[in-house]
């Protein structure tokens, strides 16, 4: 197998992938969505609420803020030593209380850990009119991406590389057209000549754009067992941390299989 990182943000990167199998890249993807454990609030207690929101639609939106996870310190409800029972181990306090006018934003929360806060404390939680009071308390706890989608840590997807050539040299108007159907700029015209740029063809998404204009000049076809895989994560996680983790989790699943299989 051959990784080769393309593109590094701070969140996000792009790595090509070569001789990988569609299951194995699958499960990769699937792991990095599904079973990262992170931090998500799960239930909120209301002292206070005189905003125009509902306690519910608060609740949810606290719900869906990304808090920063430290895995070293904590650990999922099911497998904590307090058998799911609450204690410091498994669970995050965080309190809120403000007075209006003003607007609630997600660095609003008090943190019991440091560590562990809401990643992007710009966000908008609700806004509160001259006198109005939001006053609560939340317990976030880890969880998986299967359970539900705010305890997801990111996103990762892939498609395959193209090959993309050109068997023809198409008509000048043709060729003009083909250059623009392309929404990722793998055409240029040189010397009055239709060709395909070798480096921006790693971006092709294989869309067809192109040989929907002209199928007789251009050849289009999935390059097999080579990926180009996209990930990104929500914050909670830094992205290699979470990457790891998706597979130490993956390594776990097939610990546990093993042991299954060990009667037969
Ligand atoms: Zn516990």
């Amino acid at each position: 197998m051959e990784v080769r990182l393309i593109e590094k943000g701070e969140n996000k990167a792009r790595f090509l992938v070569k001789d990988i199998t569609p299951a194995m890249i699958n499960s990769i993807r699937r792991a990095i969505i599904e079973d990262v454990p992170v931090l998500a609030i799960e239930t909120v207690e209301f002292v206070k609420n005189d905003s125009a929101m509902y306690d519910e639609m608060i609740a949810h939106r606290l719900g869906l803020l990304p808090i920063t996870t430290d895995l070293k310190s904590y650990s999922l409800p099911e497998e904590c030593t307090c058998k799911g029972a609450g204690c410091s181990r498994c669970q995050l306090k965080l309190t809120l209380k403000k007075k209006g006018p003003c607007t609630v934003y997600a660095s609003d929360l008090k943190s019991s850990d440091p560590a562990c806060k809401p990643a992007f404390p710009e966000m908008p939680i609700t806004k509160l009119m001259n006198g109005q009071e939001l006053e609560l308390t939340a317990t976030a706890i880890l969880g998986r991406g299967k359970q539900h989608a705010k305890w997801s840590a990111g996103h990762a997807y892939y498609h395959n590389r193209a090959k993309v050539s050109v068997k023809k040299q198409p008509s000048k108007d043709i060729a003009d057209r083909i250059v623009k159907s392309c929404p990722k700029k793998i055409f240029v015209m040189k010397n009055g000549k239709l060709e395909v740029d070798k480096e921006r063809v790693m971006e092709c998404t294989l869309c067809e754009q192109c040989i929907n204009i002209d199928d007789k000049s251009l050849a289009l076809e999935p390059l097999k067992n080579e990926y180009m895989f996209y990930v990104e994560s929500f914050g909670m996680l830094p992205l290699k941390e979470m990457i790891n983790e998706a597979l130490v989790q993956l390594g776990l699943m097939c610990k546990e299989f093993k042991e299954g299989i060990k009667g037969i």
